[in-house]
């Protein structure tokens, strides 16, 4: 069994023994059914990776002494990723992926067509933890308050592109399009289900930090459109053929 890993809210230091909270607790002693003396990894999303030992094992509840630092932290690739909140299940399937695909950032925007009422952030952030956890990246990416397009728009106007995943366009080699934005700050954007409605293409096109893509002549859900956008961001742009910085 692989060794668990562990995102602890808090800062980590050789020697430290932090309380985790109950959900942590009841995963490593009542899921994994691990107790004192079991190892773990632990990080905090700034300062690497370090091993760790659980003590203090009670019912619920349990501490972890920290061991030594085994990686040191690398700086998260600079890929935010905007969308249109999807029902429950898929939208935490695309968090999930999301943050498997490197997103630094997960940002909602609010569409003509989403139909999500409310908006979990915490649920979303929860599962942005355990996709970090499982997925053995260092850092944890940012979820977001929904904006309304405009205010994305306008965010985004200072310095990044916006890849408009624009389900309405010429086919055309997404690789090319995005090959055109090298050491640029990208945002990739999928709408919701019901696509985006004639007014915001046109807004979206009528800017110039906006590269239209097309994911091909199928139309795809969006939870699909989204691992699509992703792995060909990462491919291009991303880590998948560049190691991010190290720390
Ligand atoms: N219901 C809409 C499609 C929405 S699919 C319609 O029938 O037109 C949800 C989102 O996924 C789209 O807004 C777009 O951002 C993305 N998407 C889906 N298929 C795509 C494609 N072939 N090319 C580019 N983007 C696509």
């Amino acid at each position: 069994m692989t060794v668990p890993r562990l995102f602890v809210a808090k800062v980590i230091e050789a020697g430290a023994e932090l309380a985790l909270d109950a959900p942590q607790a009841h995963y490593l002693l009542h899921v994994l059914r691990l107790g004192e003396g079991g190892e773990i990894l632990a990080f905090d999303g700034g300062s690497g990776e370090w091993s760790a030992e659980i003590v203090k094992a009670r019912k619920g509840s349990c501490c972890i002494r920290i061991g030594r630092k085994l990686r040191e932290q690398i700086i998260a690739q600079d890929i935010h990723y905007a969308f249109a909140p999807l029902k429950q299940a898929r939208l935490d399937y695309m968090v999930q992926k999301a943050t498997e695909m490197g997103a630094s950032l997960l940002q909602p925007v609010i569409t003509a067509h989403t139909v999500v009422p409310r908006l979990n952030l915490e649920r979303m952030r929860a599962n942005a933890i355990e996709a970090a956890e499982q997925c053995g990246i260092l850092s944890v990416p940012g979820v977001e308050a929904p904006v309304k397009l405009e205010a994305l728009l306008k965010a985004c106007q200072k310095g990044r592109i916006v890849v408009f995943c624009d389900e309405r366009a010429a086919i055309a080699p997404p690789l090319e399009a995005l090959g055109s934005l090298k050491g640029r700050k990208i945002t990739a954007l999928v709408g919701p289900e019901g696509g985006f409605s004639e007014a915001e293409r046109e807004l979206l096109l009528s800017k110039e930090f906006v590269c239209p893509v097309s994911l091909g002549p199928r139309i795809m859900r969006a939870d699909t459109a989204a691992v699509s956008i992703l792995a060909l961001v990462n491919a291009v742009l991303g880590d998948w053929c560049r190691l991010p910085a190290q720390m």
